[in-house]
C-alpha cells in the first residue's frame, strides 16, 4: 500500500486534509480514536468514521511482529512479516532511536553485508516502510528512524521520500532525526533538497580509494570518494546539518595509515562527522574487525588531525542486528 493509495481512500470517504491528518497522526502515534469531539477533526465524515475500523485493520495488517531479539544494551531487532508472506528487520536501537529496512535484500552488493548476499528480491512500498515506525512505537517510544536497515533507499526513493515526508509531517519525527543512508547517487542528491522534509544524510564512504571502495561495493554508482565528499558537503551546507560518513573497519583493509592520511586530506575542515563502526562478523566471511585498541587509535590520530571522529559499536550485534548483518530470516528455513 503506498501512502498516496491511503490518502485517496482517505479522501474518497470524504476526509478533508484535516481529517486526512488525524487519521495518519493516530496510526502513527499510536494514538487510538476516542471518538472525542473536542477538536474540530474530531468531528469526522460519517462515512470515514464508519469505515475506521477497516482502514485501522489494513494499516495494521501491512506488517506484523514475527519475532523479537532483546539484548542488554537496549537494542532488539525485531524479525518483521510483510502481508505477502516476505520479511524485513528493524533496529530498535538505545535512546529512541529505530533502524528501518527500505527493501527487502538489497542489489547493492556491499561484500561485508549479509543483506546483499540475497540480491534485490523486491521494494518496500512507503506503507510498509512507516508501517516499520508505528510497529515500533507499539513496543515503545521512537524519537528517530535512521533508514540503515536492509535495502538501499536510494534505490526506493519515490517510497523512501514519501515515507520521509509523512513520518516528518505527521509521525512527530524531526527532520534532523530522519536519517537518509546511501552508498551514493546521483538522484538522491538532486532529489532530496527538493523535499518538503529534508533528512540527516549519512553517506557511506569505507574506504578513500576509488578502486578499492569498487571491490568493496560492487554495484554502487561509480561515485569516486571526492565527488561524494563534495556532493556531500553541499547538501550539508545547504540544510545546516552534518553529513555522517560511514566507515565499517575491516582490518588489513581499510584500517592502515595510508587510508587516515586520505580521509584527513577528504574530510579535514567538512561541516560533517566520520562514524568508525568496527565490522560485524557474518557466516563464511573471510573479513575481521581490527582489535578494539587499533580503533580507538585511529579515532584518537583523526581527532587530532581535524577530523570529527566517533566510533560506535553497532548495538544489537549479539543479536545479529548489527550494521551489515540483518538478513530475510524468514526467507529461510527456519533454525529454531
Ligand atoms: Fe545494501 Fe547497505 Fe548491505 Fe550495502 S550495506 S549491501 S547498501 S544493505
Amino acid at each position: 500500500m503506498q501512502i498516496e493509495s491511503i490518502r485517496q481512500r482517505l479522501q474518497a470517504l470524504g476526509a478533508l486534509p484535516v481529517h486526512e491528518q488525524r487519521v495518519l497522526r493516530d496510526w502513527l502515534q499510536r494514538r487510538p480514536y476516542d471518538g472525542g469531539r473536542r477538536r474540530p477533526e474530531d468531528f469526522l465524515p460519517k462515512a470515514l468514521r464508519a469505515a475506521l475500523p477497516q482502514i485501522d485493520a489494513e494499516l495494521g495488517g501491512l506488517v506484523r511482529l514475527l519475532s523479537s531479539h532483546p539484548t542488554d544494551d537496549g537494542s532488539a531487532r525485531l524479525l518483521v512479516g510483510l502481508a505477502d508472506g516476505q520479511a524485513v528487520e528493524s533496529v530498535l536501537l538505545p535512546r529512541g532511536g529505530l533502524c528501518v529496512s527500505t527493501q527487502v535484500g538489497c542489489a547493492v552488493g556491499c561484500q561485508f553485508c549479509m543483506t546483499g548476499r540475497s540480491g534485490l528480491i523486491r521494494q518496500l512500498t512507503g506503507g510498509e516502510i512507516v508501517a516499520q515506525v508505528a510497529l515500533a512505537r507499539s513496543l515503545r517510544a521512537v524519537k528517530k528512524v535512521v533508514f540503515m536497515g536492509m535495502g538501499e533507499p536510494a534505490h526506493n526513493l519515490d517510497n523512501v521520500m514519501d515515507a520521509i515526508d509523512l513520518l516528518g509531517s505527521e509521525g512527530n519525527i524531526g527532520h534532523k532525526n530522519l536519517v537518509f543512508s546511501t552508498v551514493g547517487d546521483a538522484r538522491v542528491f538532486e532529489r532530496l533538497p527538493q523535499g518538503v522534509v529534508k533528512p540527516a544524510l549519512a553517506l557511506s564512504l569505507h574506504t578513500t580509494k576509488p578502486e578499492l571502495r569498487a571491490q568493496l561495493l560492487p554495484r554502487a554508482p561509480r561515485m569516486s570518494p571526492v565527488e561524494l565528499v563534495e556532493r556531500g558537503e553541499a547538501y550539508a551546507r545547504a540544510t545546516h546539518y552534518p553529513v555522517q560518513y560511514q566507515w565499517t573497519l575491516l582490518e588489513g583493509v581499510n584500517d592502515g595509515d595510508d587510508e587516515l592520511d586520505g580521509i584527513v586530506a577528504l574530510l579535514k575542515d567538512r561541516y560533517a562527522v566520520l562514524n568508525m563502526i568496527p565490522y560485524n562478523s557474518i557466516p563464511d566471511l573471510a573479513f575481521r574487525r581490527p582489535a578494539w585498541e587499533r580503533c580507538r587509535e585511529i579515532a584518537r590520530q583523526l581527532h587530532r588531525r581535524g577530523v570529527l571522529t566517533k566510533l560506535r559499536d553497532s548495538a544489537g550485534q549479539e543479536v545479529d542486528g548489527g550494521c551489515g548483518q540483518l538478513r530475510a530470516r524468514a526467507a529461510q528455513p527456519r533454525q529454531s
